[in-house]
């Protein structure tokens, strides 16, 4: 058994893939070459956004976002603790200061209630300029968006979404990718929608943004690629990945939708032994993770080991128990959900070729 199987699924792909790179082969345009500007048209509709500018990786994507929203020394961005590190890195890498939020014991996601009082505390510290807050839509559910905006209009801060594991996850309708001023995703091969190797995307509805991104994706470019008008940076979907995901685009909501089985049966098998994913009223998970929470983690870990049933723990350290945020102890942290989760959780295999009878044989391990 995989914990995310991408053999199975390009064995139901090969085909259509193996077709599409050797278009690419032909052409020879590797870089920027026609199958990005297609891919980038569809992600776009698929997301329901206006502008999609592709790039290397989903760091490089949140990097972008930084430059494009002049990220900078004496700023303050908020970031939730429970998450991966490159959501907070970035804005490290900019010199400005991530402040740190507890997260939703049910949901995982930043918790709006606690996003509050560390803007305020910001504000009446009065030591950094508060100035954006990066949400990170964890383990495929999207993060609560509509109050997010809300507390970003009060307190005039811009929003990004980290979308690198909801891809594909949708609030009322609206689809992940679409809820914040700037947001971005990542096409590692292991998220809901990969590549094979390293890409990324950023997705914004402003048009300056937009024309912004494409020059700083490439080197600072003005109308032409040897005229630089600002510092940018090195950072292109490469054509042949673009090509492999045109061809994954086209089979995602299939995909999606078996992971949406995937995700009810494993919870309909497991509700009474551990506590089992929670998707809010009007939210769809891209079930990126499927993530269960125990007081046992450690014993089960060991058993499902023992069994050859691999499962990993996502997170076991939260961004402020990180040693390279450790300067960062600017007031005494205090993040007991977040915590909490880092001893409790534990993530069991999940992708669209699961089969029933393995998820049947996992929750019997363990129901024992
Ligand atoms: C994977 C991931 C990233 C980074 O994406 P890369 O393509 O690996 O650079 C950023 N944020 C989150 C939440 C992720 O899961």
């Amino acid at each position: 058994m995989q914990f995310i199987d991408l053999a199975s699924q390009y064995q139901q792909l090969k085909e259509q893939i193996n077709k599409r790179i050797k278009v690419v082969l032909n052409h020879g345009k590797y870089i920027m070459g026609p199958e990005v500007h297609e891919f980038e048209e569809r992600v776009a509709d698929y997301v329901g956004v206006k502008h999609t500018i592709s790039c290397a990786n989903g760091t490089d994507a949140l990097q972008l976002a930084m430059m494009v929203l002049d990220i900078k020394e004496g700023d303050a961005v908020f970031c939730p603790t429970f998450t991966f590190f490159a959501s907070a890195e970035v804005i490290a890498f900019f010199k400005a200061t991530p402040v740190f939020v507890d997260v939703d014991e049910q949901t995982f996601n930043i918790c709006p209630k606690n996003l509050e009082k560390q803007i305020e505390q910001v504000i009446s510290c009065g030591k950094l300029i508060p100035k954006a807050i990066i949400a990170v839509d964890l383990f495929g559910l999207p993060a609560n968006f509509p109050e997010i905006n809300r507390i970003a209009e009060k307190f005039q801060l811009k929003t990004i979404e980290d979308a690198a594991q909801g891809f594909g996850g949708e609030i009322k309708g609206r689809r992940a990718g679409s809820f914040s001023d700037i947001a971005t995703t990542s096409f590692f091969p292991a998220k809901p929608l990969g590549c094979y190797g390293d890409g990324g995307a950023i997705f914004t509805n402003n048009d300056e943004y937009a024309e912004l991104l494409r020059s700083l994706r490439v080197h600072g470019k003005g109308l032409d690629k040897y005229d630089n008008i600002r510092i940018g940076m090195n950072s292109r979907l490469d054509t042949i990945q673009a090509a492999i995901l045109l061809e994954k685009l086209a089979v995602f909501s299939q995909e999606l939708q078996a992971r949406n089985n995937a995700a009810d049966t494993y919870t309909a098998l497991l509700n009474e032994n551990v506590i089992a994913p929670i998707i809010p009223q009007g939210y769809i998970s891209s079930w990126a993770q499927y993530t269960v929470t125990t007081n046992t983690r450690d014993e089960l870990l060991v058993k499902l080991k023992d069994k050859e049933i691999p499962a990993v723990v996502y997170y076991e350290k939260c961004m402020h128990q990180q040693s390279a945020f450790s300067e960062l102890n600017y007031y005494e942290w205090n993040f007991p959900v977040a915590e909490k989760l880092a001893k409790q959780v534990i993530s069991l295999p999940m992708h669209p070729y699961l089969k029933k009878s393995d998820i049947e044989e996992i929750a019997n391990i363990i129901r024992q």
